[in-house]
């Protein structure tokens, strides 16, 4: 019924590591050995039955526009629903917020029926929520997406410029008042 999630580090076709010796080898002399000195001495001291590596995923933003994203009295809200990268940190506040506008449409259908929770209209209590949330989570997944492309794309100069004088001078902003996104209140 649901597209599956998308993957975009490592790239199709390559593999992570799964040793932790090699994980560790890989963040102290690759990804992370620009970093200060303090960063390095944590991953350098880190228990290493604690590191695992696990790709990035998402879901193309088509797909949740275009998505059956419920079925009957049955749907998906956090990861499940809109798994994104995590450029804008914001994975784990929407799925919260789905729990509250979930919450909220079920309250509604329970109290318009009497404080009794009609099972036959559920499949239309999740559309709505389903509805509430679509367009702003395909937003939010392609908002993080081009914010992890933009700030981590390089330092070449067509990046540079696309990075220094349209994106955070245009966009970032705009991101950031676009995450302050008003869930409404669960009033029990
Ligand atoms: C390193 C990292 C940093 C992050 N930082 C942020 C941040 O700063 N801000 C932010 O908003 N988000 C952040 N996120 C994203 C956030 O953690 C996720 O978006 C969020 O946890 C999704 O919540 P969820 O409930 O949908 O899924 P999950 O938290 O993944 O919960 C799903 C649960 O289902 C369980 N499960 C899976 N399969 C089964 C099964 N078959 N049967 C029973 N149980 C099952 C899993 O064990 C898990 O406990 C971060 C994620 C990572 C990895």
């Amino acid at each position: 019924m649901f597209f599956s999630p998308a993957q975009i580090y490592p790239f199709p076709g390559t593999s992570l590591a799964e040793d932790p010796e090699d994980i560790q080898k890989e963040v102290l002399e690759n990804y992370a050995k620009d970093l200060p000195p303090i960063y390095l001495d944590v991953v350098q001291h880190a228990d290493l039955s604690t590191l695992i590596w696990a790709p990035l995923m998402f879901r193309y933003p088509w797909n949740v526009v275009f998505g059956k994203l419920s079925k009957q009295n049955i749907t998906v809200a956090g990861d499940a629903m809109h798994p994104m990268t995590p450029d804008l940190a914001q994975g784990g506040c929407s799925a919260l917020e789905d729990a509250v506008i979930l919450g909220r449409h079920i309250r509604t259908s329970f109290v318009q029926n009497g404080q009794v929770l009609v099972l036959k209209n559920l499949s239309e209590v999740l559309g709505k929520y389903v509805e509430e949330k679509r367009w702003h989570v395909t937003l939010l997944i392609m908002w993080s997406y081009i914010s992890g492309w933009v700030q981590q794309g390089g330092s070449g100069r067509g990046m540079k410029f696309l990075r220094d004088a349209i994106f955070y001078k245009f966009l970032f902003l705009k991101m950031v008042k676009y995450v302050n996104y008003d869930c409404g209140k669960l009033d029990f």
